[in-house]
C-alpha cells in the first residue's frame, strides 16, 4: 500500500463522493506508479504519498463534486501532465471517454504504462492544444474540457474551449487565484463562446484553497481562435 486508503476513503466521504473499493485500490496503484517512476523522470514536484493523497487524487476528484458529468460523457484534459486531473477521474468513473493532451511525450508515456497496467480505456494524444483544436476531428467535438496548472484562465480559455461542444462545458481547476483570474478572463470566455455557469471555493485537508470554475459553451467558437502559441501567452484577450 502507497497511499493511506482508510485516509483517502474519509475525506472522499465528507466530499460526499462515491468511489468504490476496487476503484481506491486503483488510486493507490497508481499512486505507487508515479511515485516510482517520478524518482528517474520528472513527472510532478508532488514526491510523498501524502502529498500526492491530497493535491493530487483529492484535488482531481473534486471535478465531481462541482460538476454533474454524465455517464459516457466525452472529456479532453489539456496539459494533463502525469494524468490530473483526468487519470483519477477515469479510475473513479470508468464510463468516461477520457482523452488525455499534453506537449511533452514522457508523460503521456507514463499515462499509457498506467493505462496498461490497471487495463483501462483512455486515447492518449501528443501535441499542443492550439495546433489540435484546430482539426476538424478534435474541434467542438468534447462533451467536457478539463484543465488544472496549465496557464492563467484567459490564456487557457482560448485552448480549451475550441475543443467543446455547444452545449459542453470546460470545468477550470483553479487556485486560490481563480477568482481574480476569472475577472480577467470575462472578454475571453465571451469572445470564445463561453459562459461562466459556476465558480466554487473550497480548501483542501491540508488547507491550499482551491476554485473550481465550470464555464458553459453557448455559441460558435470563431475560427480565429486559437491564435498562436506566442500570442495566447503574451496577449490574452482581455
Ligand atoms: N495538469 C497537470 C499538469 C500541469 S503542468 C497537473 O495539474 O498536474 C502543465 C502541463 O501542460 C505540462 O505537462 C505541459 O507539457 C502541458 N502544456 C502546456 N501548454 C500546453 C499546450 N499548449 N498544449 C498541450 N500541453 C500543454
Amino acid at each position: 500500500m502507497m497511499i493511506n486508503k482508510s485516509e483517502l476513503k474519509k475525506y472522499l466521504e465528507e466530499y460526499s463522493l462515491a468511489v468504490s473499493d476496487k476503484s481506491i485500490d486503483m488510486l493507490d496503484a497508481f499512486s505507487e506508479m508515479l511515485i516510482e517512476k517520478n524518482k528517474s523522470v520528472n513527472l510532478t514536484a508532488i514526491k510523498d504519498a501524502n502529498g500526492v493523497l491530497i493535491k493530487h487524487l483529492l484535488d482531481s476528484l473534486l471535478v465531481f463534486k462541482f460538476a454533474d458529468i454524465p455517464k459516457g460523457a466525452s472529456i479532453i484534459d489539456v496539459g494533463c501532465g502525469a494524468g490530473f486531473p483526468s487519470l483519477p477521474m477515469l479510475i473513479a468513473r470508468q464510463d468516461l471517454d477520457i482523452t488525455f493532451l499534453d506537449s511533452t511525450a514522457k508523460k503521456l508515456d507514463f499515462i499509457s504504462s498506467v493505462l496498461d497496467t490497471l487495463k483501462l480505456n483512455g486515447s492518449v494524444c501528443h501535441g499542443r492544444a492550439e495546433e489540435l483544436s484546430k482539426e476538424n476531428v478534435s474541434r467542438e467535438t468534447f462533451d467536457f474540457a478539463v484543465a488544472r496548472a496549465v496557464a492563467n484562465l484567459s490564456s487557457l480559455s482560448e485552448l480549451t474551449l475550441p475543443f467543446v461542444k455547444i452545449g459542453g462545458y470546460f470545468i477550470a481547476m483553479k487556485g486560490k487565484e481563480g477568482e481574480a483570474e476569472l475577472e480577467q478572463a470575462k472578454v475571453a470566455i465571451k469572445a470564445l463562446g463561453g459562459k461562466t455557469e459556476s465558480v466554487n471555493s473550497f480548501t483542501l485537508p491540508d488547507g491550499s484553497e482551491r476554485t473550481v470554475i465550470a464555464i458553459k459553451k453557448i455559441s460558435q467558437t470563431p475560427t480565429k481562435y486559437p491564435r498562436s502559441s506566442s500570442a495566447i501567452l503574451k496577449k490574452p484577450l482581455n
